[in-house]
């Protein structure tokens, strides 16, 4: 029987990787959310409605019913890539730039509306495995099983780092620790839909886990 699989948690913790693996295990669907919001926030940044020291935020809200985000299979990569009104944005979301507006963006009420809405239509039919801030909180409290996952800040500073060193980008690292925990922060503190663990669902620290660990684990709650 087909279930769907919220995993919820703070900033590079993993879960992206892990979910990925997991929706390829049990042939089941992986949306990444945090993708949609990030191109939200690329679509104001290129609309200039959003920079260093400004936030048109009226602005940005009225032209929400332009924008269309679309998951697109990427066979080569094994994942969906995430596209803005028919554009591949996949690599363009994924600079700190976007990650340092991304929360703010996410703040709104309107946006989250917009976007809770697309992801609930995606896993109306089970068979699913979507990560981000609000899955097992708000857009599916009935899922059957839910993950929070959780690891120290420097440890999820550390992994983005290299990532993104990996992805050919230029930064310091006391700069990625500092949008980590900014993000952090911003993502749990704002009145709607805050990061928070679901009361029912199960919290994982990877800070010393292997991915096939954490896999496995998944797994045999998801099979259980
Ligand atoms: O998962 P990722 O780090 O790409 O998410 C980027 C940002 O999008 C988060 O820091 C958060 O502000 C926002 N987000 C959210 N709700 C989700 C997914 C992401 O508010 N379900």
């Amino acid at each position: 029987k087909k279930i769907v699989i919220a995993i919820d948690g703070f900033s590079s913790t993993g879960k992206s990787t892990v979910a990925k693996l997991l929706a390829k295990k049990l042939n089941y669907i992986y949306v990444d959310t945090g993708a949609m919001y990030r191109a939200v926030t690329y679509f104001a940044l290129e609309n200039e409605y959003i920079g260093e020291g400004f936030f048109k935020e009226e602005e940005l809200v009225g032209r929400l019913k332009e924008i269309t985000i679309t998951f697109k299979l990427n066979e080569d990569l094994g994942f969906a890539e995430v596209y803005l009104n028919g554009k591949n944005i996949e690599s363009d979301i994924r600079t700190l730039k976007v990650s340092k507006y991304v929360s703010p963006v996410a703040t709104l009420s309107e946006v989250r509306r917009k976007l809770v809405e697309q992801q609930q239509l995606m896993g109306k039919d089970k068979g699913i495995v979507m990560d981000g801030r609000d899955i097992g909180t708000v857009v599916f409290p009935e899922a059957e099983l839910k993950i929070f996952m959780t690891a120290s800040a420097e440890t999820r500073a550390k992994r983005r780092y290299k990532e993104l060193l990996d992805r050919g980008h230029e930064l310091s690292y006391d700069d990625v620790l500092e949008n980590v925990t900014t993000r952090d922060h911003i993502d749990s503190t704002r009145e709607d839909s805050p990061l928070i663990k679901a009361d029912d669902a199960v919290e994982i620290d990877n800070s010393h886990l292997t991915i096939e660990e954490q896999l496995e684990t998944i797994v045999d709650m998801a099979e259980e």
